[in-house]
């Protein structure tokens, strides 16, 4: 277990010297405002005001979000969506030439497109044939060169949940950065592993709204952890990152949640149903226990299939190239109307 003095000895010492840049907005937001160089004749925009700069602290948005998660709102910042939270954590902790990170195949691909992009090598680890995370797998293997660990729970592209006792085994024993991006948790009916902050400084957690809140074109995700690495994180982004309309668009749809709850629940049992429709379906195989709003399936002939499914106009994904997943196709749980279509489509195809 990691205080928070040797976590600080794992970011990039440029980044603790760091000031960072000072905008006209850090410290008075009201009062004749004649600080930015802005145009001073108001303009909304999707309920904000748009001819000011976005407040850089979003302070309104983390209280808001702060209510939804039982976290305390110096513990979260938000991002354009979580894959803009990544790039933080690249630039935090990762320098070329010394630092590597450590990801859990098959997962969501960012993580080695922004390795890349940033220089840091990747280790590769493999989920086990459940796709299941095993501590005791990475802690024997893990050399001292990486420094964050990239896990994804519910896991995309296989839907699976991480069990929470194997990621506190690394929390407890591991000397490096834990991130869990939780993407696709509100689909899984299990709490957050968010809870766990206070106690291990060392764990970094990722949730968006693009998903369960139905708000993937507004762009917005975020990161709780504590709150000095909370500070890390304004140092290294974009002073104005999340523009007016999405800070206020956020707040707008945390504030409907019961709407969201609604379509989260018709979306579980809609997942369901095409889960045990495609089971029964000569050839197809259901890959995992999906607890995400998409379910992965196996077919031996998965690449014809999507030909076929994407003639009729139904595009669903082809996964058969990530490790383990030969043949596999993920589909995401759409409306109960395009659900319909997708598995008689897929029955179609199944009996030319
Ligand atoms: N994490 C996972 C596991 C994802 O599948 C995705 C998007 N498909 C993201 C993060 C990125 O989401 P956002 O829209 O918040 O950038």
């Amino acid at each position: 277990m990691l205080t928070i003095d040797e976590v600080l000895k794992l970011v990039r010492p440029e980044i603790l010297k760091l000031k960072g840049y000072t905008c006209a907005r850090d410290t008075v937001k009201e009062g004749i405002l004649l600080d930015a160089n802005e145009n001073p004749f108001p303009r909304w925009q999707g309920g904000a005001l748009v001819n000011r700069y976005p407040d850089p602290h979003q302070d309104k948005l983390r209280n808001a979000l702060s209510r939804f998660t039982a976290i305390p709102a110096s513990s979260i910042l938000a991002g354009s969506g979580s894959d803009e939270v990544f790039d933080w954590i690249f630039k935090v902790f990762c320098t070329p030439g010394r630092d590597s990170i450590a990801i859990f195949e098959p997962t969501y691909g960012m993580y080695e497109v922004l390795a890349e992009i940033f220089g840091i090598p990747v280790k590769r680890f493999q989920l086990d044939r459940e796709f299941a995370f095993k501590s005791e797998y990475f802690l024997d293997k893990a050399g001292e060169d990486i420094k964050v660990l990239f896990l994804c729970s519910p896991n995309n592209p296989t839907g699976n949940l991480m069990d929470a006792a194997e990621i506190t085994g690394v929390l407890e024993q591991w000397k490096g950065i834990v991130l869990v991006d939780e993407a696709y948790v509100e689909f899984s009916g299990k709490p957050s592993i968010s809870s766990l902050i206070k106690k291990y400084p060392n764990l970094v957690v990722t949730r968006t709204m693009s998903k369960a809140f139905g708000s993937a074109g507004i762009r917005l995700g975020y990161v709780l952890a504590d709150p000095v690495l909370i500070q890390l994180f304004m140092k290294v982004k974009l002073p104005y990152n999340l523009n007016a309309m999405t800070q206020e668009t956020g707040i707008m749809e945390l504030e409907k949640i019961q709407e969201a709850v609604e379509e989260i629940d018709l979306i579980i049992s809609e997942r369901r149903r095409i889960e045990s429709e495609l089971a029964v379906m000569d050839g197809i195989e259901i890959v995992s226990d999906s607890q995400a709003n998409f379910v992965l399936f196996r077919y031996a002939e998965a690449l014809s299939l999507y030909e076929k499914l994407f003639k009729k106009r139904i595009v669903i994904r082809d996964r058969g190239t990530q490790y383990g997943l030969h043949n596999c196709l993920r589909v995401s749980i759409g409306t109960p109307e395009e659900n319909d279509l997708f598995l008689k489509e897929v029955r179609r195809s199944l009996n030319e």
